[in-house]
C-alpha cells in the first residue's frame, strides 16, 4: 500500500485492527521517522483505545485498554535479544491482547515466526510504501482486512502518475 501522509498510515492501521485477535504479534519495521508510531496510533484507534498513544521510547512497554488490550513496545534503545528476553518482553499477559513491537528486528531469532510484519519504507515528506507480510496462514486475515477501496485508490493514483510521468505508462495524448 502507499500512504501520502500520517493520517493515511493511521487510517490503514485502523482498518487492519478490525482483524485483531487475542495473542496477535505485530512487528513494525522501518527507519526512524518511517511512521511506526503513527501506525500504532491508528491501530489503537481501531481497537477502541481512547488514551493517546505516544512513542514508548522511554518505557519498555506501554499498555492501553481497548476492545483488546494493546501492548506497545519500542526496542529502539535495546541492545539485543538477550536483554529483551531477560526483561520478560513477551509474557503470558500479552496472550490476551495485541502486541505491537517497533524495531522488532532487533529481537532477531527470538521473535516468533507467527506474526504480522509491517514494513514501512520512506521518511520525511515522502509517501510511505507499506508492505504486510503474514508469518503464517493465521495472519493472512490482516491482508484480507485491507479495505478493497485502498487498492483501488492506489491503482488510480498510479494511473494518474502514469499520465504525468511518461515512463510508467505510454503517453497517448499526442498520438
Ligand atoms: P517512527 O515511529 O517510525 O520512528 P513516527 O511515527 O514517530 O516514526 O514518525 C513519523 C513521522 O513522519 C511523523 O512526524 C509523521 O507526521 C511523518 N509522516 C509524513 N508522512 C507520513 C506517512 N505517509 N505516514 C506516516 N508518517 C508520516
Ligand atoms: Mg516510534
Amino acid at each position: 500500500m502507499e500512504t501520502r501522509d500520517p493520517a493515511g498510515t493511521r487510517a490503514l492501521a485502523r482498518a487492519l485492527a478490525a482483524a485483531a485477535r487475542p495473542g496477535d504479534l505485530i512487528s513494525l519495521v522501518g527507519e526512524l521517522g518511517a511512521g511506526k508510531t503513527q501506525f500504532a496510533k491508528g491501530f489503537g484507534l481501531g481497537l477502541g483505545v481512547t488514551d493517546t498513544i505516544v512513542s514508548p521510547s522511554f518505557v519498555l512497554m506501554a499498555e492501553y485498554r481497548g476492545r483488546l488490550p494493546l501492548f506497545h513496545i519500542d526496542l529502539y534503545r535495546l541492545a539485543g535479544a538477550a536483554e529483551a528476553l531477560a526483561g520478560g518482553l513477551i509474557d503470558e499477559r500479552q496472550g490476551e491482547g495485541v502486541t505491537l513491537i517497533e524495531w522488532a528486528e532487533r529481537l532477531e531469532d527470538a521473535m516468533p515466526a507467527g506474526r504480522l510484519d509491517v514494513l514501512i519504507e520512506g521518511t520525511g515528506d515522502d509517501p510511505r510504501r507499506i508492505v504486510l507480510r503474514a508469518g503464517d496462514a493465521g495472519y493472512a486475515r490482516y491482508i484480507d482486512a485491507v479495505p478493497a477501496d485502498w487498492a483501488a485508490a492506489a491503482e488510480s493514483s498510479k494511473a494518474a502518475e502514469g499520465l504525468t510521468a511518461g515512463d510508467a505508462a505510454p503517453d497517448r495524448s499526442n498520438q
